[in-house]
């Protein structure tokens, strides 16, 4: 029994110290974790029919499009974060929740699917379906909580796609893309054509740093030619990140692909020059161009992250130099 209350403790206490650590590592919005309640979720409108659910722990931006049927949503935050945003829902809309669309792997993102009825049919790129069932560490983060249970809990993408995928037709109609690896192996883009906007998922999740999450298929040299595939699309021009606390433009993601180029190319000349990781952390910083633009510095990074801006340097440089012959 002592036993037995132990290991809860243990167990609870592990999880929600990985929960502070990933939430601190990839959110830009910092906030302390939250319990989870429909209360704490803030609703933007975005269009008429597609609504941003933000907030939630630090969580993922949560995308709700209300179709005919019922409402598609695009990543469900952290674990607990799932009846909550059914509950938000029903401020929005009575019809119900048929399909959710996970944009990666992270369990700010996903943690939420298994709280949804098992008729909602969940649909990813076919990598983070099969990295859902594992939920391996994130690369210079913690584990993550094992969301579905070794890859047999509910919640699990039961429909995949490989380059793109069209769900619904007409003003309904949503494309899913894959551009190649970049904040994981398996980042979806979903777009919605008639509203001309699109989810970005984390693969610019905001103005910031990114992870670049190699232990989850996630590439430093690929990823800004992803991000650069991903700004030639056209009719696009709302942009719904991962972790912004507002929306962004096309305009911003061909930026961010700079700012991430001008950092790998960075990482590849030192490495090429006979210099160490410690020389890129120690020498690189932020460009006066990308502040100008409202990038995260240095200081608001290390108040919302609560760790130095260089230990996600150090870790992303560690995936670039290693990516580099
Ligand atoms: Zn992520």
């Amino acid at each position: 029994m002592v036993e037995k209350s132990r290991t809860l403790v243990l167990t609870r206490g592990f999880v929600l110290g990985a929960l502070l650590a990933v939430g601190a590592l990839l959110t830009a919005v910092g906030a302390a974790q939250q319990t989870p309640s429909a209360a704490s979720i803030q609703v933007d409108k975005v269009r008429d029919n597609l609504y941003v659910l933000r907030g939630g722990g630090p969580s993922g931006n949560t995308a709700a499009f209300i179709t005919a049927k019922g409402v598609t949503l695009v990543d469900t935050k952290l674990p607990g974060w799932g009846r909550p945003i059914l509950e938000k829902l029903k401020e929005i809309t009575e019809k119900p929740v048929t399909t959710i669309i996970n944009t990666h792997t992270h369990f700010d993102h996903v943690g939420g699917n298994p709280e949804f009825p098992a008729t909602v049919e969940v649909v990813a790129h076919e990598n983070t379906a099969a990295l859902m069932k594992e939920m391996r560490p994130v690369t210079g983060g913690p584990a993550q909580p094992d969301v579905f249970k070794g890859g047999t809990g509910p919640g699990l993408p039961k429909r995949t796609f490989k380059d793109r995928l069209t769900l619904g037709t007409g003003p309904e109609r949503i494309e899913l893309r894959y551009f190649g690896r970049a904040h994981t192996g398996g980042d979806a883009w979903i777009i919605f054509p008639a509203l001309r906007a699109m989810h970005t998922g984390d693969a610019f999740g905001t103005k910031i740093v990114p992870i670049i999450d190699a232990n989850n298929g996630g590439s430093g040299v690929e990823y800004p030619k992803t991000l650069a595939r991903a700004a030639a699309l056209t009719n696009i021009d709302t942009l719904i990140g991962g972790h912004s606390a507002t929306t962004l433009t096309m305009a911003d993601l061909k930026t961010y692909g700079e700012f991430i180029g001008e950092f790998v190319q960075t990482v590849q000349a030192a490495k090429k020059a006979g210099k160490t990781i410690d020389d890129v952390v120690n020498t690189w910083k932020v460009s006066e161009r990308f502040l100008k633009e409202g990038y995260v510095t240095p200081e608001a990074y290390e108040k919302l992250a609560r760790q130095p801006m260089s230990a996600r340097v150090r870790a992303n440089a560690e995936v670039i130099w290693s990516e580099t012959k």
